[in-house]
């Protein structure tokens, strides 16, 4: 049985209260740091266990952490982001629904570490029930004097602040979301500087996903080298994936990373094989902002070993065969999937999230969401699909925030994996239209 740290008492009844999270041990870490240990302590614990940002981008946690500036007389902030938007990712919403006092602890910790005295937990507006149940765990946690003044009487103070996100996924950008929190738009600012020197109010602040939060309790429990141990390479510790798409379990896993994708997808533990006994045709592994690949290159890498779900191997091979971790957004797609159509789909996303401020994501999300939509609809020409390669290439790399990357990728790879589907649809026109795409079909 893989091991569980996130998700390890998420079967007890009455997890979700302070009482029973307690008696399972919970908030443990947070005496364990603040009465044992010192904020440096707990920072090194965290470079110790490798964990890296499982929001989507994997940057080093304690790395992150050292990063801060310290500033005499200048507040420094803890930001939780919470504004899970990714398509086809929900796993923070699961762990806060279901155990928030794991993130509530975890957000102790940190802001001990880091020395700060107020943090937010930003939270996806459309998550209301997350919110009324994060407020509670925040009053349980306080009732206990966990929070508040003078915290188990060690002389640190700390108030976590619930912030219901602005309704844009844009927002879930680590900068778009202080803007929108410091009560204006949600438009990313240009890093550097980083949030770490200039963030909120342009104090020095961490944003950091509620899954790298959660996960900082276990490692001041049991020490960075313990995570450390457990993982693959860089890729230390557990991730939670969301799995959904045509498979016959889906739902949230927490995995050991160096599982092989082919256990995940298969096994009865993890997805359960592939819904109705179809065929696997592709899978987004990370979030709609990752490549997709076909069967064959998920599977397998070109030397012919098995792919396993860590940050190197499903990025083996280079966005040439291979793809990213990412969120940890799961999607697979059987023999009866169209890609084109999902193509079009993650780029009508793009296009209505983009902000507009600048003009190759503004523009191209557009022009990609237009051409894709007419070859799906039995209009396109066989030049669009290299107009579509092209439109991607001029996004790519030259935007202010990774949206744009984001959208081009899942075109440019949907095209470089499955080429001879857009020129199926561009040649039987009435065909596509009728719906009759899939594997059988080209
Ligand atoms: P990024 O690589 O730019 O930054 C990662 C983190 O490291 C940031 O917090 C950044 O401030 C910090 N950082 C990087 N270099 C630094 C330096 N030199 N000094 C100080 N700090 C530094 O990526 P990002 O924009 O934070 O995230 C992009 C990812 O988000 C994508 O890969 C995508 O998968 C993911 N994403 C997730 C969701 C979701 O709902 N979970 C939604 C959208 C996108
Ligand atoms: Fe806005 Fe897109 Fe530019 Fe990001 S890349 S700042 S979403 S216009």
């Amino acid at each position: 049985m893989a091991q569980k740290i996130l998700l390890k008492n998420i079967n007890v009844p009455g997890i979700n209260t302070f009482e029973v999270y307690r008696q399972y041990g919970g908030y443990a870490a947070v005496e364990k740091a603040l009465k044992t240990m010192s904020a440096d302590d707990v920072v090194e614990e965290v470079k110790k266990s490798g964990l890296r940002g499982r929001g989507g981008a994997g940057f080093p946690t304690g790395m992150k952490w050292s990063f801060l500036a310290k500033p005499e007389g200048v507040p420094r902030y803890l930001v939780c982001n919470a504004d899970e938007s990714e398509p086809g990712t929900f796993k923070d919403r699961y762990l806060m629904t279901h155990t928030p006092h794991t993130l509530i602890e975890g957000m102790i910790v940190s802001s001990f570490a880091l020395g700060a005295n107020t943090s937010y937990i930003y939270v996806r507006g459309e998550m209301m029930p997350q919110i009324r149940i994060l407020e509670k765990a925040i009053a349980e946690a306080k009732n206990a004097g966990f929070l508040g003044k003078n915290i188990l009487g060690t002389g640190y103070d700390l108030e976590i602040y619930v912030q219901p996100g602005g309704g844009a996924y844009i927002c879930g950008e680590e900068t778009a979301l202080l803007e929108s929190l410091e009560g204006k738009r949600g438009n990313p600012r240009i890093k550097p500087p980083f949030p770490a020197i200039a963030g909120l109010y342009g104090c020095p602040t961490v944003v950091n996903n509620v899954e790298s939060i959660a996960a900082v309790s276990w490692i001041v429990n049991n020490g960075g080298d313990e995570y450390a141990k457990i993982g693959i390479g860089r890729s230390t510790g557990t991730k939670l994936i969301s799995a959904s798409g045509n498979i016959n379990k889906p739902g949230v896993y927490e995995i050991e990373l160096g599982l092989s994708v082919e256990e995940f997808i298969y096994s009865d533990e993890y997805c359960g094989g592939i819904a109705n006994g179809k065929r696997l045709k592709a899978v987004v592994a990370g979030g709609s902002s990752v490549p997709i690949l076909p069967a064959n290159l998920i599977l397998k890498l070109s030397n012919g070993q098995p792919r396993l779900m860590s940050y190197e191997s499903l990025a083996e091979g280079g966005f040439a065969t291979g793809t990213m971790l990412g969120s940890g957004g799961f999607i697979v797609m059987d023999e009866d999937a169209c890609i084109v159509r999902n193509t079009w789909n993650f780029s009508r996303f793009y296009h209505h999230e983009s902000c507009g401020q600048c003009s190759p994501c503004r523009e191209g999300t557009g022009w990609m969401e237009k051409v894709l939509h007419r070859i799906e609809y039995g209009h396109g020409k066989m030049s669009d699909i290299d107009l579509l390669v092209d439109v991607s290439k001029k996004i790519e790399g030259n935007t202010i925030c990774p949206l744009g990357d984001a959208a081009a990728w899942p075109v440019a790879s949907a095209i470089r994996h499955f080429r001879d589907e857009f020129e199926w649809h561009v040649n039987n026109p009435q065909a596509a239209m009728d719906g009759n795409y899939g594997l059988a079909n080209y």
